[in-house]
């Protein structure tokens, strides 16, 4: 095993409490013999000017001054401009690029594996099926139109073109250094639950769902908020003359299903039992967690929270196994930490597609040794937009286990993953949640 890489989860939300973190990169940062030329040049003629300055040789001291600006300025300017260079037509550059992955295809041929080729004619940011694509000069992974798809696919891509192109810069350009291994092509995905108005893929992590127990279908954030905003918009006239005669404003009603939300809280709990007796997975998960945190006035039960997630994992909810995974792992609600217990959740939970769970399992069998296997189960989990293990698979690249070749693919699988994730209206919902202090980093994985 080259590296380890740790797994620990925060608890910190009623609904899904799930956000991996991998820590320690594994390799340390070295400059570049061009960096440390440049900052030797620095120094001398920081030193130069200071010298010229104290035996007031203002001539000397201007002329270093001014060609020491004059090298950062360069500098300076090449990180800026590097990475967001257009490459040269796709068809040349699929040539450079593959240049590798040829030889390989020839190789695993012969190891009878197939290997999907690269979505080189799609765009990362518009998603365009295009013939003329540029590839990303920095980190030669993602192909746009133009350079107006690269600039608005730049705050998105930002970090891991950096990260790679860090990489391939101190192998001086090489794509592969021929100690990674062989993988079979990414896995297909399960198809990943949709929010039932919007048809998007729900966001991953469940702080952004909203379950409501009238019709038991699972919201996204950005759909739910929507429609609270026309519903407020619509009463709003009623509501004024309500509150002149001191009434309670009209209820909202479920984006969904159009039921009146419970109010008080209490017809919640009510609704929800219901639909617990009637062994709905998803509600013994809520149910659970309700218990689990005290929720709506009721008593904090750990007991009770981990029968309900154990039902609702015999039931098949990803989240409620999942859930148990962590706790599991973590000795939280009362339990006692035992891995062996907590990988088998996950992986029951990774058998449905769950993408953290994936991500667990993938860590799981890293720090078992199994690198090929932690693999397999990133690229899928990234293949579905999970950024975690997206940065984990940059990591296999920097220690020299995962071809150029498969990075892109799946970096590129990434991206068209994300896009499915992200509509104007969960921007917004993301954006009510930031002004009102309830946004936390990990939303965004
Ligand atoms: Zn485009
Ligand atoms: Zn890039
Ligand atoms: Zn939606
Ligand atoms: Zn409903």
């Amino acid at each position: 095993m080259l590296f380890a890489l740790h797994l620990f989860s925060i608890i910190d939300s009623p609904y899904f409490r799930m956000e991996q973190e991998i820590t320690e990169p594994r390799l340390l940062k070295t400059l570049s013999k061009d960096e440390q030329a440049l900052r030797f040049i620095v120094i001398i003629l920081l030193a130069l000017s200071f010298v010229a300055v104290l035996s007031t040789r203002l001539f000397v001291a201007a002329a270093s001054a001014s060609l020491m600006i004059l090298t950062c300025w360069k500098e300076f300017y090449k990180c800026c401009h590097e990475d967001w260079e257009q490459g040269k037509p796709s068809t040349r550059v699929a040539a450079i690029n593959v240049g590798e992955s040829v030889d390989r295809k020839a190789e695993s041929e012969n190891n009878q594996v197939e290997k999907k080729e690269p979505a080189t004619n799609i765009c990362s940011a518009c998603e365009k099926k295009n013939d003329s694509l540029k590839l990303c000069n920095g980190c030669k992974c993602v192909w746009y139109c133009d350079k107006k798809c690269q600039n608005r696919h730049r705050r998105e891509h930002k970090k891991e073109c950096r990260n790679i192109k860090r990489e391939l810069d101190k192998r001086g350009g090489t794509l592969d250094i021929g100690t990674e291994v062989q993988l079979p092509p990414i896995p297909d995905l399960s198809p990943q639950e949709k929010c039932p108005i919007c048809i998007c893929v729900l966001p991953i992590t469940g702080k952004l769902h909203i379950y409501n127990a009238c019709c038991g279908k699972t919201l996204c954030g950005g759909c739910d908020m929507q429609h609270k905003i026309k519903n407020r918009e619509m009463n709003a006239r009623e509501n004024a003359k309500r509150a002149q005669m001191k009434q309670p404003p009209i209820p909202s009603t479920c984006a969904f299903c159009r039921t009146t939300l419970p109010n008080p809280k209490a017809e919640l709990l009510d609704r929800l039992r219901k639909r617990v007796e009637r062994k709905d997975s998803l509600a013994i998960n809520d149910m659970a967690n309700h218990y689990g945190y005290g929720d709506h006035g009721l008593p904090v039960d750990q007991m009770k929270c981990i029968d309900l997630l154990g039902q609702s994992a015999g039931l098949g909810c990803p989240s409620a196994q999942c859930q148990l995974g962590i706790f599991h792992y973590i000795g939280g609600m009362g339990l006692e930490k035992n891995e062996e217990e907590a990988n088998k959740y996950f992986k029951q939970a990774a058998e449905g597609g769950h993408l953290i769970s994936l991500h667990n399992v993938g860590c799981a069998e890293e720090i078992a040794g199994d690198d090929v296997t932690a693999m397999r189960h990133w690229r899928m989990s990234a293949s579905g937009g999970y950024t975690p293990s997206m940065e984990a698979l940059i990591k296999c690249f920097e220690v020299g286990l995962l071809y150029h070749g498969d990075l892109a693919e799946t970096v590129q699988a990434f991206y068209l993953a994300r896009a499915e994730l992200w509509t104007e209206d969960r921007n917004q919902y993301i954006e009510y949640l930031k002004k009102t202090g309830k946004y936390k980093e990990a939303y965004n994985y």
